[in-house]
């Protein structure tokens, strides 16, 4: 039973001595309990941040803690109503192995899911972030322009189509040519820019002719920088991450970008909306996503790329690749072999 726990708090960027790969005893479930195999681990940019020792949302993973996270796990033996042996389970049992579980917050995905892992993506917490962020928060309306940048990801890919669905403009941002193409060619977006081009400002520019009424925010950084100037009055920014910043350990060098931001929004009647997904919105909201990307899925309205990584040790650099963005589409570790 391996598991990966967490050995010290990164600063920066975590490396080879943030997270440790430990042996444990396979767990024995008691009465009320089941033992989970893990099939599926997520990685997610959230992570980062659970490994900080500061005020967020959620509380941080503690020193020796094993490492929070969603998985996809098959119920091995089961003394709890209403999960069978063999069942796939959606749970928040985290980077190991095996994880004894009394059915909090598990949600039973049945004896055979097709694609369980999508339950950890599209049809999962990224593709419900998307789904919610932007029609509640960003409220699209047709014709109008949406942006938003890591645009190959599970949450930026989904924005996009989504905004295509609504009849919007829809401009992704991600890095490099490949992603890029397939941003525009397989995901339908009408373009897409490469944020590492020197000209990144004026190639956002010019694919925003009518400037942006829709700024779905998941980096921060430059992009934020290079969209702020073209935002049109009223528009709206659903603030859903800021991957750039992820990995800082004091305010960034350069210029002063507070009077830009709070000007811009002040002139332009911006709203700027932050989101925590799993305590933002009513239940409604989240039956609403599942019938609508049930739907679309089924009908190839929206489409879903996932990169599967074989094995948990390889799971703390998956972490470190999708926040370098050097990972295409939605990272998957593939636990049990
Ligand atoms: P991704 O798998 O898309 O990974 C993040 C991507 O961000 C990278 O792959 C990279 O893509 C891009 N990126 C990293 N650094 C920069 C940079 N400096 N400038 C521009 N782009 C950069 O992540 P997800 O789709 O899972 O998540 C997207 C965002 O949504 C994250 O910020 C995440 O924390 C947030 N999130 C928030 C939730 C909420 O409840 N508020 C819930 C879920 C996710 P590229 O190579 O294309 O640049």
């Amino acid at each position: 039973n391996r598991r990966v726990v967490l050995a010290e708090r990164p600063v920066g960027l975590p490396d080879e001595n943030t997270l440790r790969l430990e042996e444990a005893d396979l767990p024995t479930p008691k009465d009320g309990e089941m033992l989970l195999r893990t099939e599926f681990l997520s990685i997610d940019p959230y992570m980062r941040g659970r490994m900080n020792d500061a005020k967020s949302y959620a509380e941080p993973v503690k020193i020796g803690e094993v490492m929070t996270g969603q998985v996809v796990a098959e119920v091995v033996s089961s003394n709890l109503d209403g999960f069978a042996v063999g069942d796939r389970v959606l749970a928040g049992s985290g980077w190991q192995d095996y994880a004894i579980s009394d059915g909090t917050e598990v949600v039973n995905l049945g004896a055979s899911p097709s694609n369980p892992s999508w339950a950890l993506g599209i049809l999962g917490m990224p593709g419900y972030t998307a789904y919610a962020g932007l029609l509640k928060i960003g409220e699209p309306k047709p014709g109008e322009t949406v942006v938003v940048a890591a645009a190959s990801g599970p949450v930026g890919a989904t924005v996009g189509q989504i905004a295509k669905i609504k009849g919007c403009r829809a401009v992704g941002i991600a890095g490099g040519a490949d992603k890029c193409a397939h941003v525009v060619n397989n995901l339908g977006f009408d373009v897409c820019i490469d944020h590492n081009a020197d000209d990144f400002a004026e190639q956002l520019k010019a694919a925003c002719p009518d400037g942006i009424d829709v700024y779905f925010d998941n980096v921060g950084g430059k992009v934020l920088y290079g969209v702020l100037p073209l935002l049109n009055p009223f528009a709206r920014m659903p603030i859903c991450g800021v991957v750039a910043w992820y990995n800082l350990t004091g305010l960034p060098e350069g210029p002063d970008f507070g009077p830009l931001i709070m000007s811009t929004i002040l002139r332009m009647k911006v709203k700027v909306q932050g989101f925590i997904i799993f305590d933002n919105f009513p239940i409604s909201t989240y039956k609403e996503f599942v019938q609508d990307m049930t739907g679309w899925l089924s009908e190839g309205k929206v489409q879903y790329k996932e990169q599967v990584v074989d094995g948990i040790e390889n799971a703390p650099q998956a972490l470190n690749d999708v926040l370098l963005g050097n990972s295409f589409g939605k990272v998957v570790v593939k636990v049990a072999q």
